[in-house]
């Protein structure tokens, strides 16, 4: 294989792989607060204690993965292009 034909495929191998990490586990850790929701902070004696609750995700810990929000985001302009903005009433039969 040539370098090139090698490098198409590591990077298509990477993007399926974290097409599937996306698909596993949409949901991902804050990177603010690496999960926990708060920030940790040591009191006087040098113990862990809780600190402020994160802004960034609201105190989930979570985070929705890049690759979900742009499959959620073309899923979404998908089906507003698709589907009817108000749904047809009954007995009406275009066709007919
Ligand atoms: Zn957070």
């Amino acid at each position: 294989m040539t370098p090139l034909t090698t490098a198409i495929a590591c990077l298509l191998a990477i993007t399926l792989c974290y097409a599937a990490v996306c698909a596993a586990s949409p949901l991902g850790d804050c990177r603010k607060c690496r999960g926990f929701g708060y920030a940790l902070k040591t009191d006087r004696k040098g113990r862990l204690r809780r600190g402020k609750h994160c802004r960034r995700c609201d105190g989930h810990g979570k985070r929705v993965r890049i690759g979900r929000r742009l499959y959620n985001a073309a899923r979404r302009t998908y089906h507003a292009t698709t589907t009817p903005a108000t749904p047809a009433p009954k007995g009406h039969h275009p066709w007919r």
